[in-house]
């Protein structure tokens, strides 16, 4: 099987897992969680968002976030996701070095809802560019629903390209494939990861993939054939609508280190302190948490666990 030796895993949980949330851990535990990753060895963690407080309450701590967390290790990137230009201000002003911004890849839902096509969204987005390039600050793009929306089902690959060539128009060459909507399947993603990197060589992509129909596993393997090798997940499968009970979030953490570990696939991140801090989350937010490895165990720990 034709499959990269190593892989990047971006921890999402802090912000699209706990956004989701109603009980919120403080801003102290938020940061030893935070803590926890960098020493787990992730090398990139989406720390949170700097949305309208009131919009999402849940991420109104981001800037506090970034500015207690203080120096991170060489090699450690903390982004966060912005709406506008106000966001790359409270970068600017906490310390933030990388944001990411987004756009829905349904003509109907962004026409709908802020009487723009994407693309027009994505065009918007110059000002962003130009003010965090001033201030040092890196900058990202996130295309939610790419595979299939909702409102209009399958997405035509011809928009995906157009807001792809809109954000590379305005600067952003990475760019992050998002199915929020969990409703991806392989064939589908192998197919759209293989024309997106074959015709946009000067892109570089993440995956960001949510299990709602239990796919998101599948999806990932038929990314890493398809030549990408750099994922969103989220410790514990944080991010199941709380209003649903059991309803499948992100895709947990440990559920895909611990597969790429059995397959020999190098994340650079430890599965353990992964899983124990997904323990510590669930008695944060008075839940359970959706992920497979944390009820079952690693593979590698059953026969060791025989033999005592
Ligand atoms: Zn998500």
């Amino acid at each position: 099987m034709n499959l990269p030796e190593k892989v990047s895993i971006c921890e999402v949980g802090l912000r699209d897992g706990l956004q989701n949330e109603k009980v919120i851990p403080s801003t102290d535990d938020k940061l030893a969680l935070l803590r926890g990753f960098i020493d787990a060895g992730y090398k990139v963690i989406e720390v949170g968002s700097f949305m309208h407080p009131k919009k999402v309450p849940q991420m109104a701590d981001t800037d506090e976030i970034f500015k207690k967390i203080g120096e991170v290790p060489e090699g450690v990137e903390l982004r966060a996701l912005i709406p506008n230009t106000r966001g790359v201000q409270r970068a600017i002003d906490c310390g933030c070095k990388k944001v990411k911004l987004n756009v829905s890849a349904s003509r109907m839902h962004n026409l709908k809802n802020l009487n723009r096509t994407p693309e027009e969204s994505v065009a918007g987005f110059a000002d962003c560019v130009k003010m965090a390039n001033e201030n040092n600050i890196a900058i990202s793009g996130s295309i939610s629903m790419p595979f299939a929306s909702p409102w209009e089902g399958r997405t035509p690959v011809e928009d995906v390209d157009a807001i792809i060539e809109a954000y590379l128009k305005v600067g952003i060459n990475e760019i992050s494939l998002s199915d929020a909507s969990g409703q991806a399947v392989p064939n589908q993603v192998y197919d759209l990861c293989k024309h997106v990197r074959d015709k946009y060589t000067e892109a570089s992509w993440w995956l960001h993939f949510h299990n709602t129909r239990g796919a998101a596993m599948a999806n990932i393997l038929a990314a890493m054939q398809a030549g990408m090798t750099r994922f969103d997940a989220s410790f514990g499968g944080l991010g199941g609508c709380p209003f649903v009970p059991g309803a499948a979030g992100n895709i947990s953490s440990e559920d895909v280190i611990n597969m790429l570990d059995e397959m020999g696939i190098e994340t650079g991140v430890d599965v353990l302190k992964v899983m124990a801090l997904s323990r510590k989350v669930s008695e944060l937010i008075g839940h359970g948490l959706d992920s497979y490895v944390l009820r079952a165990g690693r593979s590698k720990d059953l026969i060791a666990s025989q033999s005592e």
